[in-house]
């Protein structure tokens, strides 16, 4: 069973800043990490291995430092991974991403299933997983839960939806995201360790993935970001003292103080 993962590397923090003349993150003196939602990821495609076979290979898009992240994920039990870095992909938005991250896929064939995460720390779009599946004509299954079984070319799968959980059927190979739920990640074996830090990471760029550069990064996105910015807080919460009743009257006088009823 040869599964491959996306794992997008992001921002450590919450508190991340934005250049306000490029709207792009600032990411100096920032720890970069794998994007939480794929570390379930990797680890379903290790299981995945233990169980069947095969191999679980990593890719990811993004500057030269996102090697780490790869790195990190053999030391967590994948086999190989792929850099996709290149001039040409900076700046891209999800379309772009998609579209590099399947001319990679298409690379990689033959895969039995591309395992995402269901969305990232940054982008928070989750619009990646879809976007692969519909750019690879392939099925695709979003916040799986638990992959239940997989014979004779096809899988059974839970997935969440809002009131409970559906089961599903595909055939493979397809595209599933997945939510935390799923399992618990397993910590870096010492083997683990040992190998990431000898593993050779290719990167590929243009020219390997065969992509015309217009269909890429910045010249393939249709959508820009115009502005960034985290809403100002105006509101001000104030806690009234005392016992209920008085408590009642100092909210209605304050209420009507301010018009509002
Ligand atoms: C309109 C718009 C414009 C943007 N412009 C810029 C820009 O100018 N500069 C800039 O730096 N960023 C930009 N971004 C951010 C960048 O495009 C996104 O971070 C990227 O497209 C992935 O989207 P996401 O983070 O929402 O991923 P999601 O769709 O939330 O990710 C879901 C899953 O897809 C996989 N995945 C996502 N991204 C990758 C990746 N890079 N490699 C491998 N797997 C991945 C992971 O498994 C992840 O868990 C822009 C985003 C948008 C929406």
């Amino acid at each position: 069973m040869n599964v491959v993962v996306c794992l997008k590397q992001v921002p450590g923090t919450t508190q991340v800043k934005i250049d306000p003349e490029t709207n792009t993150l600032i990411r100096e003196g920032i720890e970069n990490i794998i994007n939480p939602f794929d570390t379930y990821a990797i680890e379903e495609g290790v299981r995945l291995r233990e169980r069947f076979g095969g191999k679980v290979t990593v890719i990811s898009m993004g500057p030269t430092q996102a090697e780490a992240a790869l790195r990190e994920a053999i030391s967590l039990g994948a086999d190989k991974g792929v850099l996709l870095s290149d001039a040409a992909f900076a700046g891209a938005d999800t379309w772009a991403t998609s579209c590099t991250l399947s001319m990679a896929l298409r690379k990689l064939e033959p895969y039995d299933l591309v395992v995402c995460g269901r969305q990232t720390l940054d982008g928070d779009t989750g619009q990646v997983g879809p976007q692969l599946a519909e750019m690879l004509c392939l099925p695709f299954i979003a916040y799986v839960n638990r992959i239940e079984e997989i014979a004779d070319g096809k899988m059974r799968v839970r997935r969440m939806v809002e009131d409970g959980y559906e089961v599903m059927e595909s055939h493979l190979p397809a595209v599933i995201t997945v939510v935390k739920e799923i399992n618990t990640p397993r910590l870096p074996s010492l083997r683990g360790i040992a190998r990431s830090k000898s593993a050779s990471i290719p990167v590929w760029g243009v020219k390997d993935l065969n992509v015309d550069p217009d269909k890429v990064g910045m010249a393939g996105s249709f959508t820009r970001v115009v502005k960034i910015f985290s809403p100002q807080q105006d509101r001000q919460g104030e806690i009234f003292q005392g016992d209920i009743e008085k408590q009642v009257d100092c909210l209605i006088g304050r209420l009507k103080d301010n018009g509002l009823i």
